[in-house]
């Protein structure tokens, strides 16, 4: 028998929910229980595999091929688990299943409506997470803001399930912000009761009332929002600003959050977990040395685009003693090699991450020349892997003009192109290579010796693929083939021979460190860049 914990927003966005939602499967994880995580998003769009990246930040992507939301990283990372497509659904997603239902004649002359089919489609989803992950606990975040318009289905949804289901199967969780009046630096519970108000307006009367709030949530705030919005005090927790967002989890324990979250589950498992995470967070807080890391692509200003990638990075430099400073390289302001050795100077490593279009490529060629050029450790990631590859046809074999099809469609020298099955595809939306793939590891490689295992599963996100015409010539320029996908004969490592790091790989190692075991790609860039 699954239980159900939904966590919905009030006040404003970009509080944490997703951190909370996360933090609460790791406690529960801790309690030897297991935990399926999903995210309701109310767009329309099917994925956020078609907006840009300015829209929403990164596109998770999980083993089995969907492209989804962040947040979705976030779960990964702190539960410790593999996700699927039923962890990310969307407006646009339930919409097309009614609608494609209707055609279909499923509903045998009924008038389709958002009560009860649209809802009865987003129930499906909760239900048949918690049946295919046979999770004890499915933990669900509902985006946007309570009172959005577009929320109204996944709420309404929500309430059903409740009354569904008898009282200690199901929890409502609501995040808000108190904010801090300048000035004065009163705290104000107002937004908060507002919130319950509304929430209760649809019919779901929050358990836990999660705080984000730049001042002391003291009793006797705690107290007033007890009264307004009808929460004991204990079912009111602040979620502090910490240095590491691991310490969220530990943060809410300290609170007794776990506890009453099993109290009103009547559930009664003990602590299992022997502290290993917070083991872990003090050994990351403990990091004493420092890496300044490059990293070159067109999201510079944009953090949230490469947030899997920097989170892995963090990760992989704490776990061995490093706080990492990223320097965030805007690929389109390299123009030359005076900037770039300008630009470059003082760097331990460089990473290329993933990337779509024109824009920046060649200061990214740049930066795998420098690279290159001064054995500093470089690491590229699927756009990543592509410039590394266009980068030794044009400046070491002298292929002047080689390139990637996706940039240049008529180059002489396409090291980068399509597959056939790719040059068919006229739409868009989820049909990239996507999900799990395998790659054999060459023996004697570096990579294989970082990853010590002989195949492994790695998630992918691209179109383009390296053209094997070419690949006898990159090999005498000293290019080693380190992984491959043997089933579709498609290049998935490359790795320099003479340089003391040099490696990029087509698929996203990114999407699969965790803080409490990190990718060995990662982990190996680090190491390097530590030893330089
Ligand atoms: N644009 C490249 C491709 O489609 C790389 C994609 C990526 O970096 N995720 O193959």
């Amino acid at each position: 028998m699954t239980k159900f914990i939904f966590v919905t927003g009030g006040v404003v966005s970009g509080i944490g929910k997703g951190i909370t939602a996360a933090s609460i499967g790791r406690m529960l994880k801790d309690r030897g229980l297991t935990v399926f995580m999903q995210k309701f998003d109310p767009y329309l769009n099917i994925d956020p595999g078609t907006m840009s990246p300015y829209q929403h930040g990164e596109v998770f992507v999980t083993k089995d091929g969907a492209e989804t939301d962040l947040d979705l990283g976030h779960y990964e990372r702190f539960i410790d688990e593999e996700l699927t497509k039923r962890a990310s659904i969307t407006t646009g997603k339930v919409y097309s299943k009614v609608i494609n239902k209707e055609r279909r004649g499923d509903y045998n002359g009924q008038t389709v409506q958002v009560i009860p089919h649209i809802t009865d489609e987003i129930k499906n989803a909760v239900y048949k997470a918690a049946k295919e992950s046979k999770a004890d606990i499915v933990i669900t975040e509902i985006g946007g803001t309570v009172g959005d318009i577009e929320s109204l289905p996944f709420l309404e949804s929500i309430r059903q399930i409740h009354s569904e289901n008898e009282q200690d199967d199901v929890l409502f969780v609501h995040t808000v912000l108190v904010p801090q009046i300048p000035g004065s630096d009163e705290l104000k519970t107002k937004p908060t009761q507002h919130s319950f108000k509304e929430l209760m307006s649809n019919g779901i009367k929050t358990d836990i009332i999660i705080i984000r709030s730049d001042g002391e949530i003291t009793d006797s705030i705690k107290k007033k929002i007890s009264l307004f919005c009808d929460v004991p005090v204990d079912a009111i927790v602040q979620s502090k600003n910490v240095e590491l967002i691991y310490e969220v989890p530990l943060v809410f324990k300290d609170q007794g959050l776990d506890k009453y979250i099993l109290k009103k589950l009547n559930l009664d498992n003990e602590i299992i977990s022997q502290n290993s995470w917070e083991n872990m967070v003090e050994r990351f807080k403990s990091a004493d040395k420092n890496l300044n890391i490059g990293l070159v692509g067109k999201y510079t200003e944009l953090h949230d685009a490469y947030l899997s990638v920097i989170q892995a990075l963090f990760d992989a430099g704490y776990e061995n003693g490093a706080k990492i400073d990223i320097k965030w390289i805007n690929a389109e302001e390299l123009e030359d090699e005076k900037n770039v050795n300008e630009v470059f100077k003082d760097l331990d490593g460089i990473i290329v991450p993933g990337g779509f279009g024109s824009r920046g490529t060649d200061g990214m060629v740049l930066s795998s020349k420098y690279a290159r050029e001064n054995n500093i450790p470089f690491f590229g990631i699927c756009y990543g892997m592509q410039v590394v590859l266009i980068d030794l046809a044009r400046n070491v074999l002298g292929f002047k003009g080689a390139n990637s099809t996706e940039i240049d469609p008529d180059t002489k020298y396409p090291i980068i192109d399509l597959l056939e099955n790719q040059e068919e595809i006229d739409e868009i939306g989820g049909t990239l290579r996507l999900g799990n793939y395998e790659c054999s590891l060459q023996e004697g490689s570096k990579a294989r010796s970082l990853y010590n295992e002989e195949k492994v599963l790695e998630r992918h996100r691209h179109r383009y693929e390296f053209n094997n015409d070419y690949k006898e010539d990159l090999e005498k320029a000293g290019v080693v083939f380190s992984g491959i996908n043997e089933e579709l004969n498609l290049v998935e490592i490359v790795e320099l021979k003479e340089h003391k790091h040099f490696i990029a790989c087509q698929f996203h190692p990114e999407f699969k460190s965790r803080p409490n075991r990190i990718h060995p790609l990662f982990d190996g860039f680090v190491k390097s860049c530590i030893n330089k």
